[in-house]
């Protein structure tokens, strides 16, 4: 009777009042329980175009379609160790979406990696290329493989076998992958070698290519230099300057120490560098020639941060840097490295800036609480977009058959970051939210490709 219409009523209104964050909790979770990097990522996301899908309901709709993969390649990548045992990885390239330009992102070696960290990856990289500026689509891959302890013959007998089946999908104008977490100028190598034996084309069809064989001066150096380049604008709006800063970084990759050197340079504070096994704390900031050491110790013998001589500095083992007071963190190692802990023990220690150097390396929670204690955030997207950026620029210098100068380079990855920095700022700005760089950051991303994609038709 009255009593079940009732409740119908409420029922029906608990239904249209279902948020766009629980319709796509659902949407995600009724295909794939199990992804749940993924969800993590798409659920950020949502949380900050809120306002642009009441507005206009056609983008909720190209979101939908945007947490799809256009297509997700799995493959077997058997090879022979040293012992002469047969190894069998699997391989992966999700190519996420390819409105603006071919399939653009990095390949991840590491023993985590599986579709969920590869999916997350891949809609991350769609919007940071579109805040590049640059015609350049989203894609991601890598593999299971552990390159740790692995020696150079079976990382190159790896990558051949990875890039035998790999070449069959990707080219100049389809798919250019590059490096991420495990992949660095010595695996490119060896993928580009085969990738030139199995189609016995040229087509500059990976990026991080050593100098000597079409790579550009400042890939390696461009993500951890756009990350310094980006916080400073931001230091500038705020009519502060980066110099006398104590700075935190973590990771001792390619992110992490090129943004150490910049940040030195510039006239910074730099702490700490980490590890999956502690970190090393440098009180009065660490200097050029110690990083350099540690440049050549990662690069060269591909060494443990705390088998470094360490007299003046001490190794914090099982810690995260985060313990440690700053003005600036800059995680740059690697997803859900910083919590909610963390989070708060950064902002009592009065940490006020956060530049994300990593994709996706604070957790939501985390998120939350520099949100709610009014610090500057700066998601991965756009801190980090200085290495697709610089990706960019080595597919151009390959069409043009040039190289440019190591200044023209810089010049260009300085320009990018600024207007990336404008872009996210002014959105955040637009939409009622001044300060708010995630949504920032996330809304500017977004209108990019879904513009594109209602223009091209879906
Ligand atoms: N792996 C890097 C990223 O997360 C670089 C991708 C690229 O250069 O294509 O953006």
């Amino acid at each position: 009777g009255s009593d079940s219409l009732v409740s119908l009523e409420i029922v029906s209104i608990e239904i249209s009042e279902i948020s766009f964050q629980e319709k796509i909790k659902n949407f995600i979770i009724g295909r794939d329980p199990s992804q749940p990097e993924f969800l993590q990522a798409v659920l950020e996301m949502t949380g900050s175009l809120e306002t642009l899908f009441e507005s206009n309901p056609a983008y909720f709709e190209i979101f939908k379609i945007l947490c799809e993969p256009e297509r997700v390649i799995t493959f077997r990548v058997p090879w022979l160790d040293d012992k002469n045992n047969l190894q069998i990885n699997r391989g992966w390239r999700v190519q996420f979406n390819q409105c603006l330009g071919p399939y653009k992102g990095g390949l991840r070696f590491h023993k985590s990696v599986n579709l969920s960290i590869l999916k997350f990856l891949g809609f991350e990289q769609t919007f940071k290329n579109a805040l590049t500026g640059l015609p350049l689509g989203g894609g991601k891959g890598g593999s299971d493989f552990d390159p740790k302890g692995k020696s150079d013959r079976e990382v190159q007998k790896f990558c051949q076998s990875f890039m035998t089946e790999m070449s069959k999908y990707i080219g100049a104008n389809i798919d250019v992958p590059a490096g991420d977490i495990g992949v660095g100028e010595r695996e490119i190598g060896y993928l580009f070698g085969q990738f030139k034996r199995m189609r016995g084309s040229h087509e500059g069809t990976v990026t991080g290519k050593g100098i000597g064989y079409g790579g550009t001066h400042g890939r390696s150096s461009s993500t951890g230099f756009g990350l310094i380049y980006i916080l400073q604008n931001c230091f500038k709006s705020l009519n502060e300057s980066i110099v006398g800063k104590k700075i935190n970084i973590s990771g001792s990759g390619n992110v992490a120490l090129f943004a150490a050197q910049k940040a030195i340079r510039q006239g910074a504070i730099v702490q700490t560098l980490s590890d999956s096994n502690g970190f090393i704390f440098w009180e009065d900031g660490m200097t050029e020639s110690q990083l350099d050491e540690i440049i050549l110790l990662k690069t060269k013998t591909r060494g443990r941060l705390s088998e470094i001589l360490l007299d003046s500095v001490a190794y914090h083992e099982n810690y995260k840097p985060w313990k440690i007071a700053c003005d600036v963190a800059l995680p740059c190692a690697t997803q859900n490295e910083l919590d909610v802990n963390d989070a708060k023990q950064l902002v009592e220690n009065g940490c006020r800036f956060i530049f994300e150097g990593a994709n996706m390396p604070s957790t939501a929670e985390a998120i939350d609480h520099f949100k709610s204690s009014k610090c500057v955030f700066l998601p991965g997207k756009a801190g980090n977009a200085g290495g697709v950026a610089g990706s960019g620029f080595e597919m151009t210098q390959n069409s043009q058959r040039f190289y440019w100068t190591e200044a023209e380079f810089d010049e260009k990855l300085k320009t990018t970051m600024t207007q990336i920095w404008k872009t996210v700022s002014e959105t955040s700005a637009e939409l009622g939210h001044p300060g708010d760089y995630l949504l920032g950051a996330n809304c500017a991303g977004f209108k990019i490709v879904a513009d594109a994609m209602l223009a091209n038709g879906f």
